[in-house]
């Protein structure tokens, strides 16, 4: 007998690559082969030398097709099964492997908009909704838009098995946020990137889209980010650290910046709830801080820290991998 695979990978779209997938029936029992696509397709390679690979590098039950059908990330590769420009993940790896002792953990809370008819689901035609106020955690059919959708997202990452720790109304209608974590930096980064594509394909079946726009709608209305909880053992079991990794982000703040989303400079503007992508701070319980010290782990001088700088389209990969080197090198001397 058969199963349907759903092979899942990162295009090569700029500024900000998109999710592929295509389906390979395998027989029962075999194990997950490489296979190929089209790079021409997807801006990874030229016409001429189209061919690109795919490696198998995480898998889990497909909770939209149910039985023993699997959905299966992957890599990409070149021809000379090197990693492809594109392949993020690759430069993840090794520094992750580096300060693997370190035991480094992600929290990431993904916040997403959903559309219908061009305009965010809940914002009446050719007007603005009442202002931002109650959506945030709201209930009640005047204040939540596609919960249902959402609902079943979340059913789907729990049947595949994702690290999925929680979702929340958000402060604009139609926005919405899930977190996936604890977890380690590959870990947390596949699970994220699975959890959007079934973000996408679930709401297709709903007729509606879903963005990972950092500012979906200009103006007085929150933007959509992607807020990064991260520690090491050493952080969660002392203040000093914490301190040390929060010192450490302020030195490569730009680097930073730049690795975190396009467009994160529409977002970061120092309103709604954001510092300016220029100036870097952080800050015990302060949501208008780059980094905020929950007011948990003070108290409890251990814990994590959040990165609020991340931008909703941002790619976990690099930020993970940006955050452990910074942070763990800091904390190694
Ligand atoms: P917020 O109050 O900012 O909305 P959330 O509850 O949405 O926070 O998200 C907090 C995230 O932090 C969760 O994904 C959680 O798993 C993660 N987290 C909790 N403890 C740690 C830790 N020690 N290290 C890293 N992440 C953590
Ligand atoms: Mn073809
Ligand atoms: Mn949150
Ligand atoms: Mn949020
Ligand atoms: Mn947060």
């Amino acid at each position: 007998m058969s199963y349907k695979a759903e092979y899942i990978w990162i295009d090569g779209t700029e500024p900000t690559a998109r999710l592929r997938s295509k389906t390979k029936i395998l027989p029962d029992g075999a194990e997950l082969p490489l296979w190929g696509f089209d790079g021409s397709s997807t801006n990874q390679a030229p016409g001429g030398a189209s061919d690109c690979v795919l490696k198998p590098v995480f898998s889990c039950p497909d909770p939209v097709r149910g039985g023993d059908d699997r959905l299966v990330l992957c890599e990409v590769l070149t021809t000379e099964m090197e990693p492809h420009p594109s392949n993020t993940r690759a430069m993840l790896s090794p520094v992750a492997e580096r300060f693997a002792a370190q035991d480094s953990w992600f929290g990431i809370e993904q916040e997403y908009t959903f559309f219908e008819e061009g305009r965010p689901l809940g914002f009446p035609a050719g007007g603005f909704p009442a202002p931002q106020g109650f959506y945030y955690c709201g209930v009640g059919n005047d204040e939540v838009f596609g919960r249902e959708i959402v609902e079943a997202h979340l059913d789907a990452c729990l049947t595949a098995g994702l690290a999925i720790s929680g979702i929340n109304a958000e402060v604009m209608p139609g926005q919405w946020e899930f977190q996936v974590g604890p977890a380690g930096p590959l870990e947390v980064a596949d699970h994220l990137w699975v959890a959007r594509w079934l973000l996408y394909r679930i709401a297709e079946d709903f007729g509606v889209g879903a963005t990972l726009d950092p500012k979906p709608v200009k103006g007085d209305w929150n933007g959509a980010g992607a807020h990064t909880n991260f520690s090491t053992k050493a952080m969660r079991e002392g203040y000093e650290p914490i301190i040390t990794a929060c010192e450490a982000l302020g030195e490569q703040a730009q680097e930073h910046v730049k690795g975190y989303g396009a467009d994160i400079e529409h977002r970061l503007t120092g309103l709604h709830e954001t510092a300016p992508w220029s100036k870097f701070s952080y800050g015990v319980s302060d949501r208008g801080a780059s980094v905020r010290i929950p007011w948990q782990v003070e108290a409890d001088r251990k814990g994590y820290i959040e990165d609020r700088r991340p931008n909703a389209n941002c790619d976990p990969y690099v930020v993970a991998r940006l955050i452990v080197d910074t942070c763990c090198s800091a904390l190694e001397k």
